[in-house]
């Protein structure tokens, strides 16, 4: 069942005390924001995955350039891009399961993007009007994978590998990115990756009208934005924490497979 979270997140990204839910008739994205009466505490629900995409998850790598660096990366000229497949994605508090077939499991926190509406060939300045809203991402990654095969499908795709949540931000000033906004990691509660939105290298307008010049975006698409420098491996039975500014924090524990 989908709802609407009502209150303020602050710069830690964590909800006031006094935050609801109030229920909905049916996905938002389909059917509008249509509210029913009933309404639960915040601490009283489960959250799942804030929207399951419909076709796909876009992912752009080397999107700041102390990440791109540290990965021994040169600037990217255009947006890099990769694909997530859906079965990916996962909710808050679900687990990151660790695969087998690798060694150096890592986090990514991330900004993500969730598409409003069918589009192809958005103009930059009017990104803003395709974009639902913003949610919090962990783009997990099989880093000696992601080294050894030549496409990222592997390394990016395995089930659990895109935990979204814990909802989405529908009520943001896109100028905010661009003054910047903080993109924070935790590893077992001790911080790991503390990035700015001010220093993306392509930014939101940019990465939209990028993507749709190749694909149609349907409504549930998510665009993940690139990492912040600070990646790094994830063991079993680790939590790991990711917290955007006025957006919420997405917290998933790794476990065995
Ligand atoms: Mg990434």
């Amino acid at each position: 069942m989908y709802g609407v979270v009502t209150g303020e997140v602050d710069e830690h990204g964590q909800p006031a005390d006094d935050t609801v839910v109030v229920a909905l008739a049916g996905d938002p994205l389909y059917v509008g924001v249509k509210l029913l009466d009933q309404e639960h505490r915040l601490e009283d629900v489960r959250l799942l995955a804030p929207v399951l995409p419909r076709s796909k998850v876009i992912g752009i790598g080397r999107n700041y350039a102390a990440h791109a660096a540290e990965l021994g990366h040169d600037l990217p000229s255009e947006p890099l891009m990769f694909l997530k497949p859906n079965t990916s994605v996962v909710g808050p508090g679900d687990p990151i399961f660790y695969p087998r077939q690798t060694r150096d499991l890592h986090y990514e926190g991330e900004l993500a993007v969730v598409i409003g509406r069918i589009c192809r060939d958005v103009p930059p300045e009017q990104a803003t009007d395709v974009i639902y809203g913003y949610t919090v991402a962990n783009d997990v990654t099989a880093r000696d994978l992601q080294k050894s095969d030549v496409q990222f499908t592997r390394a990016k795709g395995f089930d659990s590998f895109c935990p979204l949540g814990p909802w989405i931000e529908t009520d943001l000033d896109p100028q905010a990115f661009v003054d910047g906004v903080r993109v924070q990691t935790h590893l077992n509660g001790d911080v790991r990756q503390d990035g700015t939105t001010a220093d993306l290298i392509f930014d939101i307008p940019t990465l939209v009208a990028h993507v749709s010049s190749v694909m149609t975006l349907l409504p549930g698409d998510v665009i993940l934005t690139g990492t912040p420098e600070g990646v790094g491996p994830m063991e079993v039975g680790d939590e790991v924490e990711v917290s955007i500014a006025g957006i919420g924090t997405l917290v998933n524990k790794v476990a065995q497979r």
